[in-house]
């Protein structure tokens, strides 16, 4: 495979030339670097870039709201009212589940809070959930709070599995000994499919077999994955997964998320659930009446009526992410290009860089993170002048540097002229 590569940069515009999705970073507007030509934007794992066309989606949607006023909730092809339906399949498609699978509202922590509320269920015996040593906080800080909720106690309710002593990423054998260990007492485990810091993917099939095995249920936090690298819930029988829409699909800051209830759990009123008046049936919702009658799909679980210009513009970016081809598409190309990242970083970069996430193709996704190995070399530093020379990535606490490669825009004389500055810069620190 290597053998193809060479570490000019014209071996780098031929991968390009012969990439089939190379015209889709057309589609995007690339933040300018300070001499006008584009950034290396390598941050679509934290804001992916904005599609050109988002300006047109949000834009049609202010200008309805202009004209119609209220009548825009039940007037056209996109009334607000059932919007969020326009994003269903797409959304549906991207993390591997049915249509009645899948909804797009809130975003990822409050999804988190409610779908806790439904999946976590302690009883004296059964009270405990799984989680990370490395979990995000959010995630962290939601399990707590969600534990507290009802009574019980983190420290004797939260497990956390952590990478072994002196390893970065962890064992998946590791997971699935700790779910099989607290057994009977686990209610839930709640893991990242793509773990943010280090970019490792976790087993999601496995490790949803094992909980199930338990008796516990299984949900993951898909920030890192939905968008990134291919997914089956459904077939998986994942319980339940939240995802934000602004990383991997570019729906802008602070946008809509996603959530995902296995069809299995859809239908089951016993179920606890906070309600709200999107949740319940769409044919009687403006009688006004006041009992509740769930939507046959995870629709039950909205809250409130939808933010119609967020989602517009995370439509903009699913249609986007469609004409590419789809997820399976994407990822071919980001395959192509981890390969030819690592194959620069081994051949170029040598020992003076490490990179924390896992080499199996299977256990990560598009994101590096990039170590610099050498202590007399001030890793931040580096970091800073890569932003001086206008490439995006960012720094982890306490010496990572993340960088993700979209397949979505990123070119491949993107991670040639990465390493090609990464390679100059190492050398100037360590000459200083
Ligand atoms: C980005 C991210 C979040 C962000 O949560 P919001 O509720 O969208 O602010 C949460 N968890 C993980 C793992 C993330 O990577």
């Amino acid at each position: 495979m290597n053998g193809e590569y060479t570490t000019s940069a014209e071996t780098a515009a031929m991968l390009d030339a012969s990439d089939p999705l190379r015209s889709i970073r057309a589609e995007f507007k690339i933040p300018a670097a300070s001499d006008g030509s584009e950034q290396i934007y390598f941050v679509g794992n934290s804001l992916g870039a904005i599609p050109a066309r988002t300006f047109d989606h949000v834009g049609d949607e202010l200008h309805r709201w202009a004209q119609l006023g209220v009548a825009g909730h039940f007037t056209g092809p996109t009334a607000w009212e059932p919007y969020h339906e326009l994003l269903t399949d797409q959304m549906a498609a991207v993390v591997g589940a049915n249509h009645d699978e899948v909804v797009v509202m809130n975003s990822l922590t409050v999804n988190l809070h409610l779908l806790m509320m439904s999946f976590y269920e302690p009883t004296p015996e059964r009270h405990k959930v799984l989680i990370e040593d490395h979990a995000f906080p959010s995630d962290h800080f939601a399990v707590e709070s969600q534990i507290r909720q009802r009574g019980l106690d983190p420290a004797t309710s939260l497990v956390i599995v952590g990478p072994r002593p002196g390893t970065e990423t962890l064992h998946p054998d590791d997971v699935l000994d700790a779910i099989t260990q607290h057994g009977e007492q686990l209610a839930l485990v709640l893991l990242p499919g793509v773990q943010y810091f280090t970019g490792q993917v976790l087993p999601m099939a496995a490790i949803t077999r094992a909980g199930h095995e338990v008796g516990a249920r299984v949900g993951f936090d898909l920030a890192h994955a939905a968008g990134n690298i291919p997914l089956q819930l459904h077939d998986w029988n994942v319980d339940f997964a939240v995802w934000c829409g602004y990383k991997y699909l570019n729906g802008g800051p602070g946008g809509a998320g996603g959530a995902y209830v296995h069809s299995q759990h859809i239908t089951n009123q016993d179920l606890p659930k906070l309600l709200g008046w999107w949740g319940t049936r769409k044919d009687t919702r403006f009688e006004m009446a006041t009992v509740f009658e769930a939507i046959p799909t995870v629709e039950s679980w909205q809250v409130s009526n939808a933010p119609i210009l967020s989602m517009a513009a995370l439509k903009a970016s699913l249609d986007v992410i469609d004409e590419a081809g789809g997820i399976n598409r994407l990822r071919e190309k980001s395959e192509r290009q981890i390969a030819y990242f690592d194959f620069l970083l081994d051949t170029v970069l040598g020992p003076r860089i490490e990179n924390l996430t896992p080499r199996p193709m299977h256990e990560r996704g598009c994101q590096f993170a990039l170590r610099v190995t050498d202590p007399a070399i001030d890793g931040k530093a580096i970091f800073k002048r890569l932003g001086s020379a206008d490439v995006a990535c960012d720094w982890r606490h306490p010496d990572v540097i993340r960088v993700a490669p979209v397949p979505l825009y990123n070119s491949f004389t993107d991670i040639h002229r990465f390493v090609a500055l990464l390679d100059r810069l190492l050398d100037e620190e360590a000459s200083q």
